[in-house]
């Protein structure tokens, strides 16, 4: 099969939403009247983002999800993705279970597949993502990193931890049983986009982004862009891996034997959570819960944005802890 043939085979769509998709040089989008496009792209490279022997269906959906968080941490709607693809070779089966994985997820966002490119090569993904986001009064309506100010509540969406469980017991660091690694696996596998959450908090959060290099190094960056500082709740984060269904489950009848210490390290620094972290001014707290309900999206305050610089820890009473969690960096 060659390269056209793969294409036309596995990734050919007509589109419905763009004015034009694959097959030409360039795709066109209709962007609507008063909207900013949100761009977006993440590279997942095998053996750096991903397991070579990964299940290509769980590939597919984590190739777009991780876009798609992307433009949730904005506030975007999904419009349409490209997919650039270095193959070593044409594996159909393979091919065949990367696209419904793929497929399944956009489909369920509404999010196109407009082009791309296909190239033999060591295996990679590229996906760019295009979202639209609403300007009102000359204002995009785009949730920013740079918006967090003095007097906020600090929020997560959903749990953390839980991929890098999966991850060190994959790789062999620690040891888990197979029920609770298959349940943890899936979330560092097939992780869930918070696109409605993203949505619902435009015009309600003041800053967000996606967790993806661990919770606290990301928070970071906002406090970077937003000039102010914080204190985090430390338990308040651990406890969403802590108290969750899994670990209940997971802890009760298996045993799970981890210290403090490397539950809190799982929570704070663990990575691909792919969850949002979003500031909001303290009198729009029942927005804020309104937007989880309305999403289906839990969310837990963990913690408060200060005119003071910095990031500071404590544990569930109030007390100081010291920052030990480092985020993942490529090329620290
Ligand atoms: P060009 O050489 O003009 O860049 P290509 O021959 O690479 O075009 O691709 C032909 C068409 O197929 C283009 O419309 C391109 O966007 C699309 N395409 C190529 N690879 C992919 C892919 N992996 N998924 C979706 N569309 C693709
Ligand atoms: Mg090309």
């Amino acid at each position: 099969m060659g390269e056209f043939d793969l294409i036309a085979r596995f990734f050919k769509r007509p589109v419905q939403r763009a004015a034009l998709g694959v097959g030409d040089d360039c795709a066109l989008l209709l962007p609507r009247p008063d909207t900013h496009i949100a761009i977006s792209t993440d590279m997942l490279v095998s053996g750096r983002h991903f397991f070579p022997e990964t299940d290509p269906m769980r590939l597919g959906h984590k190739s777009l999800a991780v876009n798609l968080s992307d433009l949730a941490a904005c506030g975007a709607q999904p419009l349409a993705f490209t997919l650039a693809l270095s193959l070593p070779g044409v594996d159909e089966p393979w091919l065949a279970a990367f696209a419904q994985g793929l497929f399944a997820l956009a489909d369920a966002h509404g999010c196109e597949l407009i082009g791309g490119d296909t190239t033999a090569g060591p295996l990679n993904i590229c996906i760019t993502v295009f979202g639209e986001v609403p300007v009102l009064a000359g204002r995009s309506q785009a949730l920013l990193r740079s918006g967090a100010r003095p007097g906020d509540d600090l929020y997560v969406s959903g749990t953390l931890g839980e991929a890098r469980l999966a991850l060190d017991a994959l790789l062999g660091k620690i040891n888990l049983p197979a029920e609770a690694l298959a349940a943890a696996r899936l979330r560092l596998e097939q992780p869930t986009p918070r696109v409605a959450l993203g949505l619902a908090l435009r015009g309600v959060a003041s800053a967000a982004l996606d967790v993806s290099d661990g919770m606290l190094g990301d928070l970071g960056h906002i406090l970077q862009s937003s000039g102010v500082g914080a204190t985090v709740d430390a338990d308040a984060a651990t406890e969403l891996i802590a108290f969750s269904p899994f670990y209940i489950r997971a802890a009760g009848q298996f045993g799970i034997k981890l210290s403090e210490d490397q539950w809190r390290t799982l929570a704070l620094s663990g990575g691909d959570d792919y969850e949002l972290l979003f500031t909001a001014p303290a009198h729009v707290r029942e927005a804020v819960a309104q937007a989880s309900r309305s999403s289906q999206t839990p969310v837990t305050r963990i913690g408060q944005i200060e005119t003071q610089q910095g990031l500071r820890l404590t544990n569930r009473q109030g007390q100081p802890l010291a920052n030990t969690y480092a985020s993942f960096d490529h090329f620290a």
